[in-house]
């Protein structure tokens, strides 16, 4: 069996919330709002995950209503979307996402996040590949107005099923 899987996230970002990208604390003005730590980049993968083992989205997991999940620290939710697909059988071959935002300069942290996705995934670090991008000033992630996030997941399965 094998499966791709694609996530896309956005955030808003905002004075007074802490900016946390990939389970990194990162320095700056302005943190991502949201429901949970707003990690936008490890909703991206989660979404990636949850879409190649066919498994809908974040927000039907982890509503953004439930106030269990207010203020979550997004890590743990990836952990519970890896322990799921163990039980499916299946194995992260490699992940490849980008974090588009217009600052801070974000490829100083890239081991950090590698680190807590090499962790979290049970994978070797050489199967992540971290990117940034800026958008050359366009668009709401030009503007400094929000992040957005892309992922892409492949896995395969060595029971058999399917
Ligand atoms: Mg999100």
């Amino acid at each position: 069996m094998f499966r791709i899987g694609f996530g896309y996230d956005v955030h808003r970002l905002v004075p007074g919330r802490a900016l946390v990208l990939g389970g990194v604390q990162i320095e700056s003005r302005l943190g991502l709002e949201g429901h949970s730590d707003a990690d936008v980049l490890t909703h991206a993968v989660m979404d990636a995950l949850l879409g190649a083992m066919g498994k809908g989205d974040i927000g039907r997991h982890f509503p953004d209503t439930d106030p269990v999940f207010g203020g979550a620290d997004s890590m743990v939710l990836l952990e519970r979307v890896a322990g799921w697909m163990r039980d499916e059988g299946l194995r992260l071959n490699n992940l490849d996402a980008v974090v588009v935002a217009e600052a801070p300069k974000l490829s100083p942290h890239f081991p950090a996040m590698l680190e807590n996705f090499s962790r979290v995934l049970g994978v070797a670090p050489e199967r992540i590949n971290l990117k940034a991008t800026t958008t050359e000033g366009l668009g709401f992630c030009g503007r400094g107005e929000g992040m957005a996030a892309h992922a892409v997941v492949s896995l395969s399965g060595e029971t058999g099923r399917d």
